[in-house]
């Protein structure tokens, strides 16, 4: 049977149970989602026709708070994927201290395939099929891949009209004017900044030596490599879905942030003469741009990008892993033999649900904070806990993916040790 993205994923879970103070009975608990929710969401196409799309929502694990996971609108989207996703942000949240367990959620669908009305009537009545599931208190969506800010405020606004009170809380990452937290935007991208470069002052590394390539130019994508930019290092490569371009000296990236912000897609960049006369741009495709000679290579799109099929190829000393899941179980071993330092997803991008807390915080207090506050709490946050990660790796000589679960277990551990013997009441 072929390995679901769970199982890969727990795999992980399993390595690092081996140093952490967890007991067996936890760790055999933690390989299973707590609760997961199929549905069907019927929605009135802008022709008169009816389209019904499959969507869910994973509860993965709750001992240390509520649950806590972005929606995903894409055509890949399973339960497997989901049910992946979810246990990642359980470990996520542990990881970075937040009191929050993990959840996700997603829509099976190709959202570019839609008009904006029936986005919002399909966001809207994915909130109709799982509002007993999600709340302020059990369990709080945000955004992720292909969905934004608009779509966060639309699905708020609906479960406010179904419980019939507004209710900020219900989730993270909405329009500012609606609750939404100044920074949450931005944050996967600066979180993930903030700890490339602790981790680079670490190891005695200057910017303006290191080359970066980056594949995704999205959300998060977009923002890491803007930080990068401006602090010095020299992005290289970047991609999106339909290719990338490249430049051995370089790319201006506000340059290419301005034509895709335009255009809406990278192919355009070197179309459009005007950032051609700024600089040269080769293409390369996305495959081409995982096994660039770089210092610094940043997967920012989809997971299972580096597998046992090219993990071989990649030349670059460093990985951080911004996108969820970019790398496979069986890819570490390959990139840990050829001396690649990972850096991963559960630290990396946890800068938004970072943020995201402090919009609940927010919420919940009606007390809303300056930009600043928010980048800096961030800031001295994560590089916090990016710090205590690197401490267990060298204590412990494991890889830093291997720390970052041992650092989360324990906390996860201890939680569920804390909680006491419930569930052993029927033995
Ligand atoms: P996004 O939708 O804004 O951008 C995704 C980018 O990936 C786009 O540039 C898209 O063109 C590109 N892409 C899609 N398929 C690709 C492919 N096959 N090859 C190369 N590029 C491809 O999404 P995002 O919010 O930037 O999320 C990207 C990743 O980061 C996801 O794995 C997501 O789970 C993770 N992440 C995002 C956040 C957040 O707050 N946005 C937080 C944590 C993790």
């Amino acid at each position: 049977m072929p390995a679901t993205l769970l199982t890969d994923a727990s795999r992980r879970l399993e390595k690092a149970a081996q140093y952490a103070p967890i007991s067996d009975d936890a760790t055999e608990r933690l390989k299973f989602p707590k609760a997961s929710l199929k549905v069907a969401i019927p929605v009135r196409m802008d022709d008169g026709s009816l389209r019904v799309f499959e969507g869910y929502r994973v509860r993965y694990d709750d001992t240390r708070g509520p649950t806590k996971g972005g929606i995903r609108f894409h055509p890949n989207v399973s339960l497997d994927e989901v049910q992946s996703l979810a246990f990642w942000m359980t470990f996520k949240c542990a990881a970075v201290n937040l009191p929050f367990g993990g959840a996700k959620g997603g829509i099976t669908l190709n959202p570019k395939d839609l008009s904006k009305l029936e986005l919002e009537r399909l966001s809207r009545g994915y909130i109709d099929a799982i509002a007993p599931f999600i709340g302020p208190d059990l369990d709080i969506p945000a955004p992720d891949m292909y969905t934004n800010s608009m779509v966060m405020g639309w699905m708020m606004d609906q479960y406010s009209i179904i419980k019939g009170v507004r209710s900020h809380a219900v989730i993270t990452g909405k329009p500012v004017s609606m609750g939404g937290s100044l920074g949450r935007d931005t944050a996967t991208g600066i979180g993930a900044f903030f700890v490339i470069n602790s981790m680079m002052e670490k190891l005695g590394k200057r910017p303006e030596t290191l080359t970066v390539a980056i594949q995704g130019f999205g959300n998060a994508g977009s923002v890491v490599a803007q930080h990068l930019f401006e602090a010095g290092y020299k992005v290289i490569a970047v991609s999106d879905s339909k290719g990338g371009i490249y430049n051995k000296n370089g790319l201006s990236i506000p340059d290419v942030r301005q034509f895709k912000q335009t255009y809406q897609k990278m192919k355009d960049v070197y179309c459009k003469d005007t950032v051609c006369n700024v600089t040269n741009h080769n293409t390369i495709t996305n495959e081409e741009i995982l096994s660039l000679d770089v210092d610094i290579l940043i997967p920012a799109a989809l997971e299972n990008q580096i597998t046992v099929a090219n993990a071989h190829n990649v030349r670059a000393n460093y990985i951080f892993e911004v996108a969820n899941g970019p790398v496979t179980a069986d890819a570490d071993k390959i990139l840990e033999a050829q001396g690649v330092a990972l850096f991963p997803d559960i630290l990396v991008n946890a800068g938004g649900v970072m943020v995201s807390h402090f919009e609940w915080v927010q919420n919940r207090s009606g007390l809303y904070w300056k930009l600043d506050k928010v980048n800096k709490k961030l800031q001295s946050r994560i590089i916090e806990e990016a710090t205590t990660i690197w401490q267990v790796a060298r204590r412990k000589d494991v890889s830093f993916r291997t720390a970052a679960y041992i650092h989360a277990l324990s906390r996860i551990g201890e939680a569920l040790n804390d909680r006491g013997t419930r569930d052993y009441y029927t033995y």
